[in-house]
């Protein structure tokens, strides 16, 4: 392959945009790529759930523009996000737009490539660890286990409608395991609709806020308990929900007999 002259090559790598997975919240769970991009960012385009402490790795110099999107917060209409995008994917500056956990996951990720390809600007995506993953992980449990569940799903309880609609007969099997997203506010919208389909009222529920964050919380809840435990726990930071989950802990306890 023949190499492009250098003052043409710094040209096509300038006019380019780094989507960046920023994790959960820990700045720890930051894969070294990412921080990479953060360390050498000119501009930084986030979403509000980016974590404090990540947004702080970035350099003082660096312009820092916020977005705000998340769940069904306020926010910048997408139109406007990706006309910014393209506006700074044109300027010859690094341009990072972080997104909380992983970019590719509930983030808007390909209505941003699709207006930085129509400006004809490069862009490349930096994988980051999931709220599903940061979230499991805060509770002893795997996503998927042998003789338990061979699948698991990513599901949000919104569409751009209001309550999304699912498999609710499926996802009311025993044994199944989905992570909700933007799930706080949909809590009697899911249980109606599981308890519906047959679901047992004691199908273990947890919900986990501000997974790997110095304030995460853990509710263990079940099918006919979540909304009142919820309405309870009163969540203010983003939340993830478990169908078919329980916390290790709590299992064990079950599966001796133990009444919680
Ligand atoms: N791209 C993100 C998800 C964006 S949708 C990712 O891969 O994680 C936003 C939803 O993600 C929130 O409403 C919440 O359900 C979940 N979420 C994000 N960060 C979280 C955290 N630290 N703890 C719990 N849930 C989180």
């Amino acid at each position: 392959m023949s190499k492009l002259p250098s003052d043409q090559n710094a040209a096509a790598a300038l006019r380019h945009v780094a989507f960046v997975g920023a994790g959960p919240g820990d700045p720890d769970l930051l894969t070294r790529k990412a921080y990479g991009a953060l360390l050498a960012a000119d501009v930084v385009i986030y979403d509000r759930l980016v974590s404090g402490p990540i947004l702080d790795l970035c350099r003082a110099e660096a312009a820092m523009i916020s977005v705000g999107k998340e769940g069904f917060g306020p926010s910048k209409p997408q139109a406007d996000i990706n006309a910014l995008l393209v506006e700074h994917g044109q300027s010859g500056l690094r341009v990072v737009r972080l997104k909380g956990g992983d970019p590719t996951v509930f983030g808007r990720l390909d209505e941003e490539i699709e207006a930085l390809d129509a400006a004809g600007i490069g862009w490349e995506v930096v994988p980051g660890i999931t709220a599903a993953s940061a979230s499991v992980a805060a509770i002893g449990q795997s996503l998927t286990k042998r003789g338990r569940n061979q699948a698991v799903r990513f599901m949000t309880a919104h569409d751009m409608q209001g309550f999304a609609e699912h498999d609710w007969h499926a996802l009311a099997r025993e044994g199944e395991v989905a992570a909700v997203y933007m799930g706080k506010r949909a809590a009697r919208f899911v249980q109606g609709r599981m308890l519906m389909h047959g679901a047992a009222p004691a199908t273990p529920v947890t919900v986990i806020e501000n997974a790997s964050r110095p304030d995460q919380r853990i509710i263990s809840s079940s099918i006919v308990r979540l909304e009142a435990d919820l309405a309870k726990a009163g969540l203010s930071g983003p939340a993830l929900m478990f169908l078919g989950l329980a916390p290790r802990a709590a299992q064990m306890e079950l599966q001796e007999g133990i009444a919680l």
